[in-house]
């Protein structure tokens, strides 16, 4: 599997690529536009990633931007609705308009921080990913 992690936390950062190494190769954006930049280039590549962890507040460019971007480029590129990214979006806010915000710009989950590798495992199992034997 491939993944993106778009976090400008050093720390969280660390962490996530510690616990999604083990089911496959993270990529790391710091802000939204490094983030949009990956995500192009994964294109570019043919090598797309099947999984987007997205900080909402990153500098330079904030994780709904990032979102809406990267959207626009499936968009764009004439990428089947099926074959878009999944996006979880990660956050320290866990206000309901910052929740509805996200779904609206095409995230498929949200995440509240802190981020524990519980959390980041039910997820990927949720969207299908990968499968759980307990
Ligand atoms: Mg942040």
């Amino acid at each position: 599997m491939r993944f993106l992690i778009a976090e400008d936390d050093f720390a969280t950062r660390r962490l996530m690529q510690k616990y999604l190494s083990d089911y496959g190769n993270c990529d790391i954006a710091v802000n939204g536009i490094e983030a949009v930049e990956a995500f192009r280039l994964s294109l570019d590549e043919f090598n797309p990633y099947d999984l987007i962890y997205l900080d909402i507040m990153m500098s330079r460019m904030d994780g709904s931007k990032a979102l809406q971007e990267i959207r626009k480029i499936e968009l764009e590129r004439n990428i089947e609705y099926s074959n878009y990214v999944k996006v979880i979006i990660t956050t320290a806010c866990e206000d309901s308009k910052n929740i509805i915000g996200s779904f609206r710009e095409g995230c498929e989950a949200y995440l509240v921080k802190p981020i524990d590798r519980k959390k980041l495992i039910r997820e990927m199992a949720k969207l299908g990913l990968i499968v759980l034997f307990n």
